[in-house]
């Protein structure tokens, strides 16, 4: 599978420390909230396991699937929510979990959505961002790594519905997919 990589951006060393250094920075802003973690499905599933542990305070966790991908490689503008939270977010602090923010479309729907049921807080966590894509703004409010435009998989990333298991990001080699 790493043969079909052009290259990895980052290694499972450098996930690790990410994921450790914003795990402390959300322990001490959400120290004594009541705070609900939402994995947006499926691309975070590998940074959300790996983040949640690192975040030292009791919290709940829970997932929504929503895309604007279908198994091609550009954004068709639309999000799609495919599973909504089982939880009631009134009151609480939401901290939603995504892989990568790309042109910001699904994320700023998702927000807009949620924010209509009243939370306390919610925030944005994003393990990746490529800021040159953005057609919508979207406050980030834990970023990871700001990457360029490239076609990335791995740690959750995919490529028709492939590749989510490699351990590491890379970019995809371009014969691959087009
Ligand atoms: P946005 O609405 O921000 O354009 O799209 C965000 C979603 O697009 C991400 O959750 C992810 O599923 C997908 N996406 C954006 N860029 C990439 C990429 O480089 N690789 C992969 N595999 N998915 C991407």
């Amino acid at each position: 599978m790493l043969n079909d990589l052009a290259s990895v951006m980052f290694d499972e060393a450098a996930l690790a420390a990410k994921c450790r250094e914003m795990g402390q920075e959300l322990t001490r802003d959400y120290e004594g909230k009541d705070l609900l973690v939402v994995g947006i499905l499926k691309g975070s599933v590998m940074f959300f396991a790996d983040l949640v542990r690192q975040i030292n305070v009791p919290l709940n966790i829970d997932f929504m699937v929503a895309s604007s991908y279908g198994s091609g490689t550009e954004t068709s503008g639309k999000v799609n929510i495919k599973k909504d939270l089982d939880a009631d977010i009134k009151g609480r602090h939401v901290l939603l979990v995504e892989d990568i923010i790309d042109s910001g479309v699904t994320m700023s729907c998702l927000m807009a959505e949620l924010a209509k049921r009243e939370p306390a807080s919610i925030r944005l966590c994003a393990l990746l961002s490529k800021p040159s894509r953005r057609q919508v703004d979207v406050q980030i409010d834990y970023c990871g790594f700001e990457v360029p435009d490239e076609f990335l998989v791995g740690y959750g990333l995919d490529y028709a519905e492939k590749y989510r298991n490699l351990p590491v990001i890379g970019v995809l080699k371009r014969e691959i997919y087009s």
